[in-house]
């Protein structure tokens, strides 16, 4: 049997895919939907700024206006209209588009781990433990690049998060922090990110840029103890919901389309920006470009491509730098610009006003350095 489609991944990627596929005009018949986990546990919260209502149901809960950044000098909040900030839990996500999906009787589930994906001349190939399958179109979000090459800038945003409750009242809910910089810089750049669900209720997200793939949990978790001591004179306190992960941050060049028969998506298409982490919203676009058959790169985003080369060769050399740039950037530019700037929908003008606010001297060297690899070796 061929399958219209195969989604390999139902994670954000492949749920995604199958959510806009059965609201898009597109004919099919049968697709197969391949994951080896359950997606039963909330295992990830998915936050993203967005100028449009969000397309899910779970996204319509609670949404921000304004956003903060914080640091030992200063404060600063502001509106980010025309955006506004969301939040998404994975748990929430996963069984919105697992409801969709059962009341469509072309989708079938198999609960399999994914060998090997290739690509023939008539079909894509899915081979699992517990079989091959083949599909007109497979749509793969689930390989991973070897992040080990010498040819790309490979560091990590590491992370632990924790969903606290406490006894009285502290967080104000109109107030994100999106990075709050007063933690200690040793040796890696690291900042907390605090959502506000109620003044009783917050995400607390203890992160750090880092080249290694391995997170010190009980050195994460002993920050996040001093910052919410320190910051917010909490020592006493409950954990409701925890969130530990990695999220590459890589110049690598993603092949979002390998052949004619396969598309990547999610992490293993390069929606992830690589300066953030964001990826919730690249994933939706590029989605929507498989299903309108758009052809999506980044060529005409090489200037972007550029910015976050020279961010991620700070990041990974001149760590300690990190804190004074996002100072700058955050205190010389209105919210929005810069909201704007990380979609990469800013034009070559407003980034010269980014560009020309920050502190030169890590650029230029980070240049120096982009030149000497690229013309001399
Ligand atoms: C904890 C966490 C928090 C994040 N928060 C945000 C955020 O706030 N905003 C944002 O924009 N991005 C965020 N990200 C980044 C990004 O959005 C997520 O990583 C996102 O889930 C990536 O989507 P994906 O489809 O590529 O991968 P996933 O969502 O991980 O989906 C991959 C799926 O493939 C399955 N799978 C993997 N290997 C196999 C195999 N061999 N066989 C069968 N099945 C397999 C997995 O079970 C999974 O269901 C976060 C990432 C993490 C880890």
């Amino acid at each position: 049997m061929i399958y219209d489609y195969i989604i390999a991944g139902a994670g954000l990627g492949g749920l995604s895919f199958a959510h806009h596929l059965i609201h898009s005009q597109r004919p099919f018949e049968r697709i197969l939907i391949i994951d080896r986990d359950d997606k039963k546990t909330n295992d990830r919260t998915w936050s993203f700024w967005s100028e449009e209502q969000p397309e899910y149901h779970c996204a319509h809960g609670q949404h921000w206006e304004q956003l903060g950044f914080i640091s030992n000098h200063f404060s600063k909040f502001e509106n980010i209209n025309p955006f506004k900030y969301y939040t998404i839990d994975g748990l929430s996500f996963y069984e919105e588009v697992r409801q969709e999906i059962s009341k469509d009787s072309r989708f079938h589930w198999l609960k399999a781990d994914v060998k090997h994906i290739s690509s023939h001349l008539d079909d894509g190939v899915v081979s699992t433990n517990l079989g091959l399958h083949h599909g007109q179109v497979v749509i793969d979000s689930i390989s991973r690049p070897k992040l080990d090459d010498n040819h790309s800038i490979n560091v990590w945003q590491s992370f632990l998060g924790w969903t606290i409750q406490t006894h009285s009242p502290l967080f104000d809910p109109d107030k994100p922090i999106l990075m709050d910089f007063r933690v200690t810089q040793a040796g890696a750049a690291s900042f907390v990110y605090v959502l506000p669900y109620s003044p009783n209720h917050a995400l607390v997200e203890y992160t750090q840029f880092t080249s290694t793939k391995s997170i010190d949990k009980e050195a994460y978790a002993r920050a996040l103890n001093q910052y919410l001591k320190r910051h917010w004179g909490l020592t006493d306190f409950g954990i409701e919901d925890e969130e530990i992960g990695q999220i590459p941050m890589t110049n690598h060049e993603f092949n979002p389309h390998p052949s004619e028969r396969v598309h990547r998506l999610g992490t293993a298409g390069g929606d992830t920006k690589p300066t953030t982490g964001y990826t919730f919203t690249n994933v939706q676009s590029h989605v929507k470009a498989i299903l309108n058959e758009q052809v999506q790169t980044r060529e005409d985003k090489t200037r972007f491509a550029f910015y976050d080369t020279l961010l991620l060769q700070i990041i990974q050399q001149k760590p300690e730098q990190v804190k004074p740039i996002m100072e700058y950037l955050f205190k010389s530019q209105p919210f929005t610009r810069v909201l704007r700037f990380l979609d990469e929908t800013t034009h070559p003008l407003e980034e010269m006003m980014i560009f020309g606010q920050l502190p030169w001297a890590p650029f230029i060297n980070s240049l120096t350095k982009k030149w000497k690899h690229d013309y001399i070796g």
